[in-house]
């Protein structure tokens, strides 16, 4: 193969637009690249308490957490074989590929699962919820499972709104949220609104590697676990209660805890978490204005149809029917080293998916937007041009 025939690899950093994991800022990969520690030492044990305080304060609990070394998926499994019994009833709140994800785990651990059937691209109606709920009379659903911020439609779903529901019904199952990409991006509030379990993950607004989760849980949820009886060794909280660091039964993952206190810092001392909170807002509405300008001549559009719904930290795009997304994205990929999100589940090739989360401001929006809507027009993805002239008044 002659030089002109190799593939050619575009120069220039790869411009990462995923829906996480997402972009690491250059101080938290030097402190997670620290040198190799006792876990056991003391000195170790003052960073990592303090990025338990950290984790609480992100999370908004004064309760418990309970951290485990793998992806989300190990805390989801974490979070229903704690809680529940083989033959419990959960009722899942579909809102996509990942609440999917979540009841199929479900149902491969012993659990039934019940669902609130939902239209990914308008969402659960909360109506629906509470009729479920009331349905209920024998208090036969043990705990609701619902993802915060639907990263495969680009769906935020109000917690506090289901908390409503539960509490209108007067109905004591458990609320279990996934927040893996919202926390750290979109306000989360696991107390105030009466969470049990909340779900989390480091490689999203965190801003850090894949491999730490985590589970916040509320003092009602460690008293269902005591009579939970799915099987569990690794997630098993009374076992991780009884370890010095009251989490992880085996080695602790160290480097972690050192990129953490470091992305803590950014997040809130640096910016101030409600700054990022805005920081997030300000850039989703430049991309959705984007969007909805390419939308014209049959155009892309937003995937979500619900705008008090729309995420602030991912935005899924329906391609136009016959386009393939991949097709598209591979143009972007291939051409411009500009890596988009996929279509998840039955989304696949339907639609891409812009990450606006974590480490990202606005030159690396206008950056993605500019290079999406270039590939858009190599790929021959018809649309309106000037969707960056959108974003930019959105921006200013
Ligand atoms: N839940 C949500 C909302 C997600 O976005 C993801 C991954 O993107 C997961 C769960 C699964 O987490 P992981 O891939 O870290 O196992």
């Amino acid at each position: 193969m002659t030089a002109s025939e190799t593939p050619r690899k575009p120069r220039g950093r790869l411009f990462f637009a995923n829906p996480g994991p997402t972009n690491i800022p250059d101080s938290v990969l030097l402190a997670t690249a620290h040198h190799t520690v006792d876990f056991a030492d003391p000195a170790f044990g003052e960073v990592y308490w303090a990025c338990m305080e950290g984790l609480k304060r992100i999370l908004k609990t004064r309760q418990e957490v309970f951290l485990y070394t793998g992806s989300g998926h190990a805390a989801w499994e974490a979070c229903l074989a704690n809680l529940l019994s083989p033959g419990d009833t959960i009722l899942v709140l579909e809102s996509g590929h990942f609440s999917q994800s979540w009841g199929r785990m479900a149902t491969d651990l012993g659990i039934e699962v019940q669902t609130v059937p939902a239209d990914w691209r308008r969402g659960v109606d909360m109506a629906a919820v509470q009729a479920a709920l009331a349905a209920d009379t024998g208090h036969v659903i043990k705990a609701v499972g619902v993802v915060h911020n639907e990263t495969s439609t680009g769906m935020m779903i109000p917690i506090p709104e289901v908390r409503a529901a539960l509490d209108a019904t007067g109905h004591p199952a458990l609320l279990l949220a996934d927040t893996i990409s919202s926390l750290g991006s979109l306000d989360f509030r696991m107390d105030e609104w009466g969470v049990d379990a909340a779900v989390g993950g480091s490689q999203k607004g965190l801003m850090l590697p894949t491999g730490l989760s985590f589970t916040g849980v509320s003092h009602k949820a460690l008293k269902a676990h005591e009579s939970s009886t799915l099987p569990k060794h690794y997630f098993n909280w009374s076992a991780m209660m009884k370890r010095p660091l009251k989490s992880f039964l085996g080695t602790v993952p160290t480097s972690f805890f050192f990129g953490l206190q470091e992305s803590l810092r950014l997040m809130e001392q640096e910016e101030g978490l409600e700054n990022v909170f805005a920081r997030h807002t300000r850039l989703a509405r430049a991309v959705r204005a984007a969007v909805q300008h390419w939308s014209g001549n049959n155009g892309p559009q937003l995937f979500c149809t619900t705008p008090s719904r729309y995420s602030d930290s991912v935005t899924a795009v329906l391609m136009p029917d016959g386009i393939d997304g991949d097709v598209f994205r591979r143009v972007a990929m291939q051409r411009f080293n500009l890596s988009l999100g996929g279509g998840l589940g039955p989304l696949a090739g339907k639609v891409f998916r812009i990450g606006h989360l974590g480490d990202l401001n606005e030159p690396m929006i206008l950056g993605t937007l500019a290079t999406v809507e270039l590939a858009m027009k190599v790929a021959g993805v018809p649309h309106t041009p000037g969707g960056v002239d959108a974003a930019i008044a959105a921006l200013a």
